[in-house]
Parts: C-alpha cells; structure tokens; sequence
C-alpha cells in the first residue's frame, strides 16, 4: 500500500507490563501497521524465552487488528529495513531515557537516512513502570498484578507460585 506508515515497536519485554500495553495502543493509532518486535537477546537473566514473550503479546494484542508481533536479532535498523518500516517507536519515561534513546535515535539515522524514531512519552501512571521492577517485586514476593496485562499475570503466576496475587 503507498504511503502506508509501517512503524516498528522494539524492546526486550520481559516480561510486557501495562507501559508498553499503552505505548502499543497509542503508537497502532499512528501507524497504519505496527510491528512489535521482540528482541531475540541472550541475556542470561532472563525471565522469558522469546517464544513465550511473544506469545504473551499475541495475547494481549488481539483486539488490536493493525498490531503483528515479530522477533528479530542484529542490527534495528536491517531489521526495519527488512520490513518496509521506516518509523521506529520508542517509549520516553524519564531523562536518562531521553539520554541513551536519543543516541539511539541518531545512531540508527545516521545508519539508515530513511528511518525517523518517533518518542513517544510514557503515560503519567506508567513512567515509574519497567520489566525490571516488575521482575523486582514478582521474585520478591509481591504481587506484580497492577502492572502487568492479565495474559502476562498468568504466566508470572505459572512461574512463581508463592508471590501474592
Ligand atoms: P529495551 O531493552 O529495548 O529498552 P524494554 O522492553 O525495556 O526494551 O522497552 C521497550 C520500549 O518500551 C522502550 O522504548 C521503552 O522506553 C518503552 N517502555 C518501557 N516501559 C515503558 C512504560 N512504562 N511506559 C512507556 N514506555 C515504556
């Protein structure tokens, strides 16, 4: 389709927690096609496989029709390249956000003129809000359920039995 806005979504999402539900739903409303793509790392902390991070997804996006979920390695930019999309989206929570995601941003400018990383700022009841917390009290014991989408509240209680729900 010309001038069709195919935009890539990157991250970790490990787990996805209710801040990228939001940036998900308000950046389909942007583009006319949004990639959400899983970045196949080999983090030795991690708490998902790419597999079950992008079926929790699948899930929680399937009343978006214009939203697909993928998983890529490499460079952001071949991947983008690969796909047609030349508009990244990037969440900003707070300054040392802006710092690291705007290096970023010009970085992959300066590799792929052709793509533009659009910010997008958190929502004021996600800025504090990151996997990384979510990780924090969930292997704590604390019940990670205000921050989480249901079909990734499940798999967390899968894995960890004894924290509160
Ligand atoms: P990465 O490791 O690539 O930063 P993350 O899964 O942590 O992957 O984040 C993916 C994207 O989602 C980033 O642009 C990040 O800024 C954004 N993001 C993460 N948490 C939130 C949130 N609470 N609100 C809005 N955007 C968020």
């Amino acid at each position: 389709m010309p001038n069709s806005l195919i935009a890539v979504f990157p991250g970790s999402f490990d787990p996805p927690t209710n801040g990228h539900l939001d940036l998900i739903a308000r950046g389909a409303r942007i583009a006319n096609h949004l990639i959400v793509a899983v970045l196949q790392n080999t983090q030795k902390n991690a708490l998902f496989t790419t597999a079950e991070r992008s079926e929790m997804l699948k899930e929680c996006v399937a009343h978006l029709p214009n939203v697909e979920i993928d998983s890529f390695d490499g460079l952001l930019v071949d991947y983008a390249a690969h796909r047609h999309a030349h508009i990244i989206l990037r969440g900003i929570r707070t300054i040392s956000d802006y710092e690291t995601e705007s290096q970023m941003a010009l970085l992959n400018h300066r590799m792929r003129p052709e793509t533009e990383t659009i910010f997008l700022t958190a929502s004021a009841e996600h800025t504090f809000l990151s996997s990384r917390m979510v990780k924090e009290i969930i292997t704590l014991g604390g019940d990670a359920s205000p921050f989480v989408p249901e079909p990734v509240m499940r798999q967390l209680r899968g894995r960890f039995p004894t924290a509160k729900r």
